[in-house]
């Protein structure tokens, strides 16, 4: 479905020296398929560019450089008037359900938008499909002319939900979805993602620093570290057998039902700054197995196992 090569995504900002800009490489040389209907989970730390590349891969950045390919298709450099036939199947839902929402727009008017510029549907067809999608988002057709500022988060992140299912989209980037949601909309929404996926042929990227909602939810899951993924695998195979050192840390605190997993394993030290990023393995200045070699060379990623890869010196 989707297809993302050697991707980079580079962002300068002002330095101190005025005369200088910094270079901020936010993705670096990111790999990564998410195959028909599966749910890739793109897990890290805060500020370790996860978001920047869920929006690059829907070309909402510019690229230093890589491909994106859609259905096979090089999709890298179409011009906007080119890429927006498939605007509507490659769609995006964002954090914040406050300021996703067009504050002087109805319900009506947020959801048909979609319909009525990618499908050309006149309004009768495109409030019909509207009650539908908020019936599956478990909103009632009696909210269609309200406003945003009528709804708590959790419904607004619903009805921003049902504005990106109700074009009946192909592929979603879900860029932390549930992290403005208290506990029990976390799980309503992502109840309803999965729900509505099992109706309905989706692939999704779903981007989360929370690895229990992306073991929960993820088919797949990648690794991110410094704008680098580290490791991506089969969701069970990550959990049971995660290989990278970055990777064990995180999930070696993970909850199981009724335990938690295996022995814990510290993170040490602050994530280094992005402008300034550690010479070889980003990850040495806090790795606990950390060798000579990992100072000076980058590793790069290795196939391991069917499905599974890791970018670390010590593991072949
Ligand atoms: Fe640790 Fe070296 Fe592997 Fe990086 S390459 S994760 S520093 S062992």
């Amino acid at each position: 479905m989707i297809e993302i090569k050697d991707l980079s995504v580079y962002f300068t900002t002002n330095s101190k020296e005025w005369f200088k800009k910094n270079t901020i490489k936010a993705v670096e040389n990111a790999n990564l398929t998410i195959k028909e209907n599966t749910i890739v989970g793109l897990v890290g730390e805060s500020g370790c560019g996860k978001s920047t590349l869920g929006r690059a891969i829907l070309k909402l950045l510019p690229l230093h450089s890589g491909k994106i390919f859609y259905q096979n298709e090089d999709i890298t450099h179409l011009k906007n008037s080119e890429f927006l036939k498939y605007r509507k199947e490659l769609q995006i839902i964002f954090q914040d359900p406050y300021s996703s929402l067009n504050p002087r727009f109805t319900v009506f008017e947020i959801i048909t938008e979609g319909l009525l510029t990618h499908y050309k549907m006149n309004k009768e067809k495109a409030k019909e499909k509207a009650v539908e999608i908020l019936e599956k988002v478990g909103l009632k057709s009696e909210i269609l002319y309200r406003y945003p500022h009528e709804f708590s988060g959790g419904q607004r992140q619903r009805i921003a939900i049902a504005r990106v299912l109700v074009l009946e989209p192909k592929f979603v980037v879900c860029d932390e979805i549930t992290s403005a949601l208290d506990v029990s909309n976390q799980a309503q929404v992502i109840n309803l993602i999965k729900e509505y996926k099992s109706k309905n042929p989706l692939s999704i990227l779903f981007i989360s620093h929370d690895l229990n909602i992306i073991s929960y939810i993820a088919d797949i899951i990648a690794v991110m570290y410094l704008g680098k993924i580290v490791e991506v695998a089969k969701r069970d195979s990550i959990i049971e057998k995660p290989l990278h050192p970055y990777t064990k840390a995180l999930f070696s605190n993970i909850f199981k039902i009724g335990e938690f997993t295996q022995k814990k394993e510290v993170l040490y030290g602050e994530v280094p700054g992005v402008i300034q990023k550690p010479s070889g393995c980003y990850f040495h200045t806090r790795c606990p197995l950390a060798k000579e070699i990992c100072k000076q060379e980058i590793p790069t990623m290795q196939k391991v196992e069917d499905s599974h890869s890791v970018a670390c010196h010590l593991v072949s």
